[in-house]
């Protein structure tokens, strides 16, 4: 192995014309090597960001408080979830359903309501 090797090369970071002294070396100069090595870490964590984001858009995240924004996806919810949905208090959903205004379904000592039968109200 040559330790003497002199490879032209072009700086990946400044685009300066440079010699190389072993076939690894991309850059001119530590300075370019380190300021090079920071931007590629900064575009893998920006990469991978979107990657999160891309994932996060199909896969909804398990979550035990109640998000509005993951209601509207739901078919059936709780009377407390259909309360948070509209924006009332969860004794005005059982008012209504008491009244037959709202068609809910016991599931043990909870009561279920069919998304569709809030939004029927609307129409
Ligand atoms: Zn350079």
């Amino acid at each position: 192995m040559s330790s003497n090797m002199q490879i032209p090369k072009t700086c990946q970071y400044c685009g300066k014309a440079f010699i190389a002294k072993t076939t690894v070396t991309k850059c001119c100069s530590s300075v370019c090597a380190g300021k090079a090595y920071k931007a590629n870490k900064r575009r893998e964590k920006v990469q991978s960001t979107i990657e999160q984001d891309l994932k996060s858009d199909k896969v909804q995240q398990p979550t035990n408080s109640i998000n509005p924004n993951s209601l509207a996806l739901k078919d059936y919810l709780s009377v407390n979830e259909a309360s948070k949905l509209i924006g009332v208090s969860r004794w005005t959903i059982q008012r209504m359903i008491k009244k037959g205004q709202l068609n809910a379904v016991p599931f043990g000592n909870k009561h279920i309501v069919k998304r569709s039968q809030i939004e029927s109200l609307f129409i």
